[in-house]
This record gives structure tokens, C-alpha cells and sequence, in this order.
């Protein structure tokens, strides 16, 4: 059961410290997120703090670290989901000019804040001629949300333009960590401790608006195909070793299954898409069922790759 009271009531300074600095911050308590995610569904975070500056972010961490707070980032709400019984935490997001700029270092490297979204910043390298990202073109996240996950497509991931990350750590100290340090997996990010990722430094390598353009629209028309356009939060599991979970989910049967509002997609089994209606608890049942016979038919355990907040159960 979650002590919104509580959790209210421990971030008081908070409240009254953004209510003296509006200019760092928006907080709010018991804010539904559901218009926040690409789902639509899922109930309400205790808190939520729209965070517009830098300073704003320290006083929040810190705040949150120093009294025991769970804190969450949302980005742009395109890989969670939330439970219907909401988050009992903090959740961030930062949405000021702090974390949305984008400065160039050289004729191949950019600084990128982490609100930035994947296609502003496929467009700025097409404009200006680098390569680096146009096979993830169509993954409609922020770049602080694909860092985190290691977002990728087509057998590329954005780890692999990486040339540093700059983060904070949940005491609220800030450290640029160079590439030749980091170390992702498939769908598997670096920071697994909750650090907060405020910049990256990308490095592109030069190229041809025609040989980019040509990528893109590849990418675009593959995709158009192959995946469904309603609301969804992409893959819901990981590939497993030797099969892709879509297929595997497919030949399970699963195309079409609807619980509620929400349904596994003809045209791609690893999307669960949800209309008007659609509750998170309906998602966790497809989950569960598509698990469960997974394990029973062919023993393959399958891993969520999305991100699940708060608890399926009250
Ligand atoms: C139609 C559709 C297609 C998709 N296709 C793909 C695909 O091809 N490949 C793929 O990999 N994904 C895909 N996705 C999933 C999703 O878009 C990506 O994983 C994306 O990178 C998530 O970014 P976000 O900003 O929405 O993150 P959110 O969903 O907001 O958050 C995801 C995770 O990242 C963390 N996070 C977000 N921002 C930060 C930050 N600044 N610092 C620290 N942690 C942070 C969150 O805490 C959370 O754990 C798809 C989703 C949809 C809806």
C-alpha cells in the first residue's frame, strides 16, 4: 500500500522551495502519469518535479538522497510502464533549457542534453551531414532514455557513438564519464544504480545527405511494415539467445489476444498496443500469460524489456 501522506509530507521542503524558485522547477503531488507514457495507462506518482535547471536537480537529489526518497526519471514515457497503483517515489523530469541544448565541439562532435529527442538529433546530423544514428531512426525516445537503455535497431545501438556521459549520482555529485569506460549490453545500460544522465558527448563520422536520406527512408518504410502504430511502448521483451521473442510469441498463438484494453499486436506478437480503456493491469495479464507459456512449452524465461514502475498488485 503506498503512503502517499507520507511521502507527500517528506518532501515538504521541496514543495516550499519551488514554490520560492519557480524558474528551477515544477513540483506537483499525486500526478497521474499515464498522459506522460506512450501506454496511456497506469496511476499517479506521488510526486512529480518538472526540473528546468541544473540547480533544481541537485536541491531534488539531494533532497531525496539525504531523507531516503526513491527518485525515477521519466523521460519521454515510451519504454515504462506503470502500475495502476502508481509510484510511491519522486519522479523527475527534466525538461528545462538545462538539459535541451545542443552545442557542437567540432565538425564531428556534439554535446546533447539528455531531453533532446532522437529525432531532433537526426535531423541536425542530416543537415549537417554525419552518420552515427540513422539506423535508429523511428525509436521515439530521449536521448537520456536510450543512453539508459541502450536503445538500439537494426544491430546498432546508441552506445556505439557514445564519446562520454555526463551524470549525476544519486548523492547529487556530477562526473563525466569517457566512452572508453563504459560498457553496455544488448537493451543493458551502463548506469544501473539510478544515476541521472544530464549530457552526452556523440561522435558522428562524415557522410552524404543522399547516403543518409537513403538510410532513413529504408529504416522508415522497414519499420512502417513491420511494426503497429498504436499506442504501444515498443518491444515488451528482450530477444532471447536463439529466438526472437516475437516470433516465439507468435507461434505461441498470441497474435490478436486481447485482455481489456489491451492486445497483442497482428502485425508485430512482441508489441502489446493499447486503445481507449486500457488499464496496466490488463498489459501485466498478457505479460503473465505470454511468461507463463513461454516457460511451460519451450522453457525460455522471458525478460521484460520495458521498464515496469511500481507493483502489479495492490
Ligand atoms: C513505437 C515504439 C517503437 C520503439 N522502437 C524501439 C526500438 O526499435 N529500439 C529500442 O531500443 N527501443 C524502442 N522503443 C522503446 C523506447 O522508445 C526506447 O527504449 C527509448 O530509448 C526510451 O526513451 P524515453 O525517453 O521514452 O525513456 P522512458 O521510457 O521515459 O524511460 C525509459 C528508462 O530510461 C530511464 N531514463 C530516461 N531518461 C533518463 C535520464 N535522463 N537519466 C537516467 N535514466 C533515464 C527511465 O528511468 C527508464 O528506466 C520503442 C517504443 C515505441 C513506443
Amino acid at each position: 500500500m503506498i503512503s502517499s501522506i507520507e511521502t507527500d509530507n517528506k518532501c515538504s521542503f521541496l514543495f516550499d522551495y519551488f514554490a520560492d524558485n519557480p524558474y528551477e522547477g515544477l513540483i506537483q503531488s499525486k500526478v497521474n502519469l499515464a498522459r506522460y507514457t506512450s501506454f496511456k495507462t497506469g496511476g499517479n506518482a506521488q510526486v512529480l518535479c518538472d526540473i528546468y535547471t541544473l540547480k533544481g536537480l541537485k536541491t531534488v537529489v539531494g533532497f531525496c538522497f539525504d531523507n531516503n526518497i526513491p527518485i525515477k526519471i521519466l523521460g519521454f514515457g515510451t519504454d515504462v510502464l506503470v502500475s495502476d497503483y502508481g509510484v510511491d517515489a519522486v519522479v523527475i523530469r527534466l525538461t528545462g533549457k538545462d538539459f535541451s541544448e545542443i552545442s557542437k565541439i567540432d565538425d564531428t562532435q556534439y554535446k546533447i542534453g539528455s531531453r533532446v529527442s532522437l529525432q531532433k538529433i537526426i535531423s541536425i546530423t542530416l543537415k549537417n551531414q554525419m552518420s552515427g544514428v540513422e539506423w535508429l531512426c523511428g525509436i521515439p525516445g530521449s536521448l537520456g532514455g536510450l543512453i539508459s537503455l541502450n536503445a538500439g535497431a537494426f544491430g546498432y545501438d546508441i552506445s556505439q557513438i557514445l564519446e562520454s556521459v555526463t551524470v549525476m549520482s544519486l548523492d547529487a555529485g556530477i562526473e563525466t564519464i569517457p566512452a572508453e569506460k563504459l560498457f553496455f549490453g544488448y537493451r543493458k545500460g551502463f548506469f544501473e544504480n539510478g544515476e541521472i544522465i544530464i549530457e552526452a558527448v556523440l561522435k558522428f563520422s562524415k557522410s552524404t545527405y543522399g547516403r543518409i536520406n537513403k538510410i532513413l527512408t529504408d529504416v522508415r518504410s522497414q519499420r512502417k511494415d513491420k511494426f503497429p502504430h498504436s499506442r504501444s511502448a515498443g518491444c515488451v521483451f528482450k530477444n532471447t539467445q536463439n529466438i526472437h521473442s516475437g516470433e516465439l510469441i507468435d507461434r505461441m498463438g498470441f497474435k490478436n489476444i486481447a485482455v481489456g484494453g489491451a492486445k497483442v499486436s497482428a502485425k508485430h506478437a512482441n508489441f502489446i498496443v493499447t486503445s481507449e480503456g486500457a488499464e496496466s493491469r490488463h498489459i501485466f495479464e498478457l505479460i503473465r500469460l505470454i511468461k507463463q507459456k513461454a516457460k511451460m512449452e519451450f522453457n525460455i524465461i522471458l525478460e521484460p524489456e520495458i521498464k515496469i514502475w511500481g507493483h502489479e498488485n495492490e
